[in-house]
């Protein structure tokens, strides 16, 4: 069956055809890529056509697809057996090993995906601080959480739902949203509400507006202004946490948060997620404390073992960041020097191994300079590289993901196809 035949029968079953709404390619007017198969840089399609792919599962397969470490932890996790609603020593070895790479936390709590543990987390520090309100930034992705899901980035601001239809207007009071890289705008929140905030929750890379770092200055102000108002700082390092630094953000930044949420990437390409912060905070959650939070999947076997055969070979293997990062540089200098050469004014944005370029003539460093890309173009070019051949994310609102799979020759493979793309855009 072709790709647009499968999707057509999708339709009839799954709601728009897709299990979660960018997988739809709505937004790039193409049928989606139904893949087949994997391996290492590349995706095999239903109608065996073959792709550089800069998804890479939105971030988890920080190796490339079906890599031999994760292969052989799937295999092993599985002789095991697949989930028994007991504890095991393999959540206990992976709770070390994640409390341990990231500065400021002592204890974590497994669940199941990033939408878990950001919400998870604000529970923990609604309960923790005994206030109510939170603050998020415009263009930030939390996951579809109720509170979360206002002015969001990714599908959301995709599809222009950046907040949803179904969420009550109670719920979404308290959560008020400021302007990323924006102290001002923080500062007036807090000070309307100095005694109400929880939470300040945000990606410390803002990754689901396209790749947009926090400036240092606006970071560190966060921090302080926590610490002053006795909020609780959340850095929701789905995207980030062991992508940019297997230490995350604390180490890539500078600034370490009093709670962090992690996601995909320490599951290796199996359902999970992950919330922790310090023992004064974690200790209320339930049964150590009255904050409740329960999963029957929670720290389940399989996602555990492959998890931690992931985590522990980017902590043994350094040289995969060294690796990823000089792939993601070398493949933004390469789309400056054909921006440049055809007179293109798009800016590039490259944070460790993620990328994205935008295609507006506007410094991109919030929310609303992201409003001003052009996403026909985009499209335009989305359609050319898919033609050729490679698969970036079809959204101009998501981050292409570098993994340490992308050879040289997939990198000048990619360059050939974007200054061919772009020639055709103009
Ligand atoms: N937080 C961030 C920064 C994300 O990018 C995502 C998803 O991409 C989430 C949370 C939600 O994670 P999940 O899709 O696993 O629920």
């Amino acid at each position: 069956m072709s790709n647009q035949e499968l999707f057509d029968e999708a339709c009839q079953y799954i709601p728009g055809g897709v299990n979660s709404p960018v997988r739809a390619f709505q937004s790039v007017e193409s049928a989606p890529v139904f893949v087949k198969s994997a391996k290492g840089s590349r995706v095999l399609d239903e109608e065996n056509h073959e792709y550089i792919d800069y998804i890479c599962s939105w971030g988890p397969l920080i190796l490339g697809h079906n890599h031999p470490v994760i292969q052989q932890a799937i295999i092993e996790a599985s002789q095991y057996g697949s989930s028994f609603g007991l504890p095991t020593k393999i959540e206990v070895e992976m709770a070390k090993l994640v409390v341990e790479s990231y500065e400021g936390i002592d204890m974590v709590r497994m669940v199941n995906s990033g939408t878990e543990a950001t919400m998870s987390a604000l529970r923990v520090a609604r309960g923790y601080t005994k206030r109510n309100k939170i603050i998020k930034f415009e263009g930030n992705y939390h996951g579809h959480s109720d509170g979360l899901l206002v002015k969001a980035g990714s599908g959301a601001m995709t599809f222009q739902t950046p907040t949803s239809l179904g969420i009550p207007e109670e719920t979404v009071s308290q959560t008020i949203v400021c302007v990323y890289n924006d102290l001002t705008s923080v500062k007036k929140a807090i000070e309307q509400y100095p005694e109400d905030i929880a939470a300040i929750i945000l990606e410390p890379i803002a990754a689901n507006m396209g790749i947009i770092q926090a400036d240092e200055e606006f970071l560190k102000g966060l921090r302080q202004l926590c610490d002053e108002y006795h909020i609780v700082l959340i850095f929701d390092e789905v995207i980030t946490g062991f992508r940019v630094d297997y230490h995350s953000c604390p180490k890539f930044l500078g600034v370490v948060p009093d709670m962090v949420c992690f996601g995909k990437i320490i599951g290796g390409g199996l359902p999970v997620g992950a919330y922790g912060g310090k023992k004064e905070i974690m200790e209320l959650v339930s049964p150590s404390g009255p904050i409740y939070q329960a999963g029957t999947l929670s720290g389940n076997p399989l996602a555990m073992r492959v998890g931690y055969a992931q985590l522990t070979y980017l902590k043994d293997h350094p040289e995969v960041y060294q690796h990823i990062t000089s792939s993601a540089q070398y493949l933004a200098k390469g789309i400056e020097k054909i921006l440049n050469e055809l007179h293109l004014p798009f800016q590039v944005h490259q944070v460790g191994s993620l990328l994205t370029l935008f295609f507006t003539a506007q410094d991109v460093h919030q929310y609303t300079d992201v409003q001003t890309c052009d996403t026909h173009l985009y499209t335009i070019f989305f359609k050319e590289m898919l033609k050729q051949g490679i698969l970036i994310a079809p959204s101009q609102f998501e981050a292409w993901f570098i993994s340490d799979s992308h050879t040289k020759q997939d990198l000048d493979d990619t360059l050939i196809a974007i200054h061919q793309a772009l020639v055709k855009v103009y």
